[in-house]
């Protein structure tokens, strides 16, 4: 695996992953583009979470909801009201910062110092920032006399009274500007599932316990994006909401924690290496039950949260209804007279209506993305003494699944032979098959262990039969096959190649 966030991110620039958004400009704070090999990993990723989430299963659905939203669906979400972090600013710099991020980025004795004038356990972290939260005025007197330094620039701060910034971006819809044509772009694609339920329900005639798969990018102001694409401001999620009985609710949240840990695993990120939280009940979302955050152990970073796994009750389903007092509701939601839909279903053994309980596993594309990078990243010693860099992706994830290589580029039989084997493997549907004829045969190995290319085929004099006279006709027809891993190659004949290369990246 990775030891520091840098050396991925110098692969991902140097190797055509990931670069910074709109750079030729100056860059775009917490935007970033994939590269033509980070959008086929990516690819690959989300393929992944669809085949086993919705394919693998015959209680799922799925669905690509708009990204644009009306106003009134972020309203009675709560979103308008509660997707808000607090923001403290820094006077002497005019500069804006996240007020946990900026505590958490506090050498100790200056957190200490902080919780001491808080009145609370410098340990309990979440604690110190809900007091600060609590009490503006007592927070930023606790900044100005700890000493609360910029991490990055250094300055001591004089600081503004904590205020919550809310984390949604708004925009103009038609042209005219009044005061109701403006909507929102989703924060998550959670609420499209909602305001979908009973289209997908009469549509399908699903019964309970079934659910919905989404994916697709989500929008976030992000106070402070930082850590590479951890943290950015434009993200895709893959998210799932399952719908079930209330009171079967607990055994779904822990099947669905099981599944998502063994998906992890299957990608290459091991349990070991992801830590459940049950979040504890004061830290909770205003919609959940319960949550285990999923908490990757990332180079540099440490452990933090790569997939959420909510228990959102009835409260997503129970805001966005109608006729809401009829319904018997468990989660205390806020009045809607908006809605123009019930959106129950027939209870699995009385058939009165209910509104279902929902379990929620959503993951981020990009958290997965670097995870993933992160795990297959291996720095090797040769036994030549050379050091090489090999990423060894699981091969359903690779971007290229095989590099096909003429010896010589400057010979038009072998750079032939290696486009029709190219093609012919290409027409299989196992992702990208590469024609590499860059014509330097050690570069271009050394180029497909640093993308994590499982496979490279060699095309040379001896497959065309056109070797010297001692050479062994016998290899005619054949190519070499050069294994990322092992280092291993070995002759294979051209009509052996399909079935080889399938039963290999199945
Ligand atoms: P955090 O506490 O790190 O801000 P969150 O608890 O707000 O995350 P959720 O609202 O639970 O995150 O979102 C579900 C998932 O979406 C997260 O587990 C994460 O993988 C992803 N995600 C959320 N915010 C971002 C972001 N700004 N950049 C990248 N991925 C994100």
């Amino acid at each position: 695996p990775a030891t520091s966030m840098e050396e991925l991110v110098s692969l991902c620039k140097r190797r055509g992953f990931i670069f910074q958004g709109s750079e030729i400009y100056g860059g775009l704070q917490g935007f970033y583009d994939y590269g033509p090999l980070g959008v086929e990993l990516k690819n690959n990723i989300k393929a992944a979470w669809w085949r086993s989430n919705v394919y693998e299963r015959d209680d799922m659905e799925g669905l690509d909801s708009s990204i644009i939203m009306h106003r009134l669906v972020l309203r009675h979400s709560g979103h308008e009201a509660t997707f808000s972090d607090p923001m403290v600013d820094n006077k002497k710099n005019n500069k804006r910062y996240r007020l946990d991020h900026l505590v958490k980025d506090q050498k100790a004795d200056v957190q200490a110092k902080v919780a001491a004038h808080m009145g609370v356990d410098p340990e309990n972290f979440p604690a110190l920032v809900a007091a600060l939260n609590a009490e503006p005025a007592k927070a930023s007197e606790a900044l100005r006399t700890s000493g609360v330094r910029d991490a990055f620039s250094g300055e001591i701060g004089d600081w503004t009274e904590p205020k919550p910034f809310n984390m949604m971006f708004k925009t103009t819809i038609g042209p005219v500007a009044d005061e109701e044509s403006y909507g929102y772009l989703r924060p998550e694609t959670a609420q499209g599932i909602f305001t979908n339920f009973k289209n997908v329900v009469d549509s399908t005639s699903r019964r309970l316990p079934f659910g919905i798969a989404q994916i697709g990018k989500a929008f976030r102001n992000e106070i402070t994006p930082r850590n590479f694409i951890f943290r950015v401001r434009e993200l895709e999620q893959m998210e799932i909401e399952f719908f079930c009985t209330p009171g079967t609710d607990e055994d779904w949240h822990a099947h669905w924690l099981e599944k998502r840990l063994s998906w992890w695993e299957a990608q290459g990120v091991p349990r070991s290496k992801i830590e459940i939280l049950d979040v504890p009940k004061e830290d909770l979302a205003h919609y959940s039950k319960r949550t285990y955050d999923l908490m990757y152990d990332y180079p540099t970073l440490g452990y933090e949260e790569i997939e959420g796994i909510a228990n959102r009750s009835d409260y997503d389903l129970g805001s966005h209804t109608k006729s809401q007092s009829e319904l018997n509701l468990v989660a205390r939601v806020s009045e809607n007279n908006d809605s123009i839909a019930k959106l129950t279903i027939p209870h699995p053994e009385t058939n009165k209506p209910v509104v279902p309980f929902v379990i929620e596993p959503s993951a981020g594309v990009d958290r997965a993305l670097l995870a993933v990078l992160s795990e297959a990243f291996t720095k090797e010693t040769l036994e030549n003494g050379n050091e090489r860099i090999v990423l060894k992706f699981k091969p359903h994830l690779a971007p290229i699944k095989v590099a096909v290589i003429p010896l010589a580029r400057n010979k038009p039989e072998l750079v032939e032979l290696a486009r029709q084997i190219k093609n012919d493997l290409q027409k299989l549907g196992l992702g990208r098959i590469l024609l590499e004829d860059s014509g330097n045969i050690g570069k271009a190995y050394r180029r497909h262990d640093e993308v994590g290319t499982p496979y490279c085929i060699t095309v040379d004099f001896d497959t065309l039969g056109q070797s010297n006279e001692d050479s062994d006709v016998s290899l005619k027809d054949t190519v070499t096959v050069r294994d990322r891993d092992t280092l291993q190659q070995e002759r294979l004949k051209i009509s052996e190649l399909a079935e080889w290369i399938q039963a290999k990246l199945k």
